[in-house]
């Protein structure tokens, strides 16, 4: 089969801002993020997948062959695999740009070892800030959650593990003004609401987990999605349209881990396979 990957101008998504990847079997000193997509990207080109470097603008599977829209070239397929992935939120401060990778994550799973005994600080208050939260545990010496409002998003009983962790403790109704440090991270200022009052804590890394957004802005209207843009699956890979399938973190909220994106890819891959032989 001809296999066209449109991998975008941002190519590599989420692991290409990884540091350390430590669960994705066969790399038993782990594996940095970039090397590994550099690892997958040579192994597909190998095996005879053409890669392009350019951002897909649309698509148009309402007739067969499918349409990708990329520049002003269209490409057609007789299979779609969307594996678009999803990015973090940020805060969208100047600061947390700078001093990202030096102290600013969006990946406790990834990143967590490297703060052992130090205080960290979590910004957020979903499960993704508790799953955060229980992750540094095991590691830092004190976790500081510092959450918008005074009640917490997160499902109960991530709530309650989070209270019952005694490394764990929480600041309220606290709005994230600026990450300090020059070449690393060395505190947090805030604002409390509604005093207005500015406050500062010291500590030595921020996990930003304020949610993550599926990348299938492009894919609206031509599959069906959730109220959050995740891609709907029937019957493990396949979309609700026939031909096109779905892999990795623009379907998973879940566990989006490199391993499971791959897995996913691969049954994706099979199921495609299988459609063009029927
Ligand atoms: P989420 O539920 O949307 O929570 C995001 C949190 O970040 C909220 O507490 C929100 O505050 C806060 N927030 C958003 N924007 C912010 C900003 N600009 N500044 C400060 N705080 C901000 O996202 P999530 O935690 O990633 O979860 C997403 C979905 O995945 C949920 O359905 C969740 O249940 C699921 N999930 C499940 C698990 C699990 O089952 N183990 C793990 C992770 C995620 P407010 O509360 O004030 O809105």
């Amino acid at each position: 089969m001809k296999t066209l990957v449109v991998a975008g101008a941002m190519w590599g998504g989420q692991l290409m801002l990884t540091t350390e990847v430590e669960n994705f079997p066969g790399f038993k000193e782990g594996i940095v993020g970039p090397d590994l997509i550099d690892n997958m990207w040579k192994q597909a080109e190998s095996f005879g997948a053409k890669m392009i470097f350019e951002d897909a603008a649309s698509v148009d599977f309402s007739s067969k062959p499918f349409k990708v829209m990329v520049g002003d070239k269209v490409y057609e397929g007789r299979t779609v695999i969307i594996a678009t992935g999803a990015s973090a939120r940020w805060l969208g401060l100047e600061s947390e740009t700078r001093l990202r990778g030096r102290g600013v994550s969006v990946c406790a799973t990834c990143d967590a070892a490297f703060f052992k005994d130090k205080k960290v600080v979590v910004v957020g208050g979903g499960d993704s800030a508790m799953e955060e939260a229980l992750a540094l545990s095991k590691f830092a010496r004190e976790v500081i959650v510092v959450h918008r409002r005074d009640k917490l998003r997160a499902s109960r009983i991530l709530q309650e593990r989070a209270f019952e962790n005694p490394k764990i403790k929480f600041i309220w109704n606290s709005i994230v003004q600026e990450i300090l440090g020059k070449d690393k991270v060395e505190g947090v200022l805030f604002r409390k609401s509604p005093s207005n009052k500015e406050m500062q804590i010291v500590c030595d890394a921020v996990f930003i987990a304020i949610g993550h957004k599926p990348n299938t802005e492009i894919f609206k209207d031509q599959v069906e999605m959730d109220e959050r843009g995740y891609v709907s699956t029937e019957d493990t890979t396949k979309t609700s349209v026939g031909g096109v399938f779905v892999a990795g973190d623009a379907e998973d909220y879940r566990y989006r881990q490199a391993i499971t994106a791959a897995g996913a890819g691969c049954k994706a891959a099979l199921d495609a396979q299988k459609y063009l032989e029927g």
